[in-house]
């Protein structure tokens, strides 16, 4: 398959990745019970699987859908990551970020001091994909859909160029 200037060939169909979902979101109903997770959902990329996952939640909770912003700060600082659109109080909740890809670690590494600073209770990571051949920054992704090689995936949400988020199957680029 061609998008833009790239071509793909299928990789996880949507009979797999519907699967893994059910079992993702069974685990967090069994890890969270009464704990009213608070879901982040982060723009754009998660959109399709947190909608998917969110369904097999059957425990009280809530979503939120956030952006990233990120913009340099002072040297001491380094990048910082802001969250554009929330509009829930973090404070002593259980936060669940859901993610579409953990590659280098640097977005949610960057990312993670804003939400502690809000001091939730605690704060867990699910991603549908990993690369963890890629992964550069100490980050602990407790739920982890499908660890992956460390080659350009498309579809289910992920975009090339702001393209093939629509696909409901994941494509991985062919070198
Ligand atoms: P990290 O900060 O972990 O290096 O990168 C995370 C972001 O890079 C993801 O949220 C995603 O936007 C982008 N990314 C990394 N790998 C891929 C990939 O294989 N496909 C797509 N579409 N985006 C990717």
């Amino acid at each position: 398959m061609q998008v833009l200037d790239l071509t793909f060939t299928d990789y996880l169909s949507a009979k797999t990745i519907a699967d893994r979902v059910a079992i993702l979101g069974a685990q967090i109903n069994e890890d969270f019970g009464d704990k009213n997770p608070l879901f982040l959902c982060i723009l754009n990329g998660s959109f399709m699987f947190a909608s998917d996952l969110y369904k097999h939640i059957s425990t009280p909770s809530e979503i939120s859908f956030v952006k990233l912003a990120s913009y340099k700060g002072t040297t001491s600082t380094g990048t910082v990551v802001n969250m554009i659109g929330l509009d829930k109080d973090l404070f002593n909740r259980h936060v669940v970020i859901i993610e579409d890809i953990v590659d280098t670690g640097k977005t949610l590494f960057e990312f993670l001091p804003t939400i502690d600073h809000q001091q939730p209770a605690s704060i867990s990571i699910c991603t549908l994909l990993q690369k963890p051949e890629a992964l550069k920054h100490d980050v602990a992704v407790k739920y982890v859909g499908f660890a992956i090689p460390n080659k350009f995936v498309i579809g289910y949400g992920l975009d090339y160029n702001g393209y093939g988020r629509n696909l409901p199957e994941i494509y991985q680029v062919v070198k």
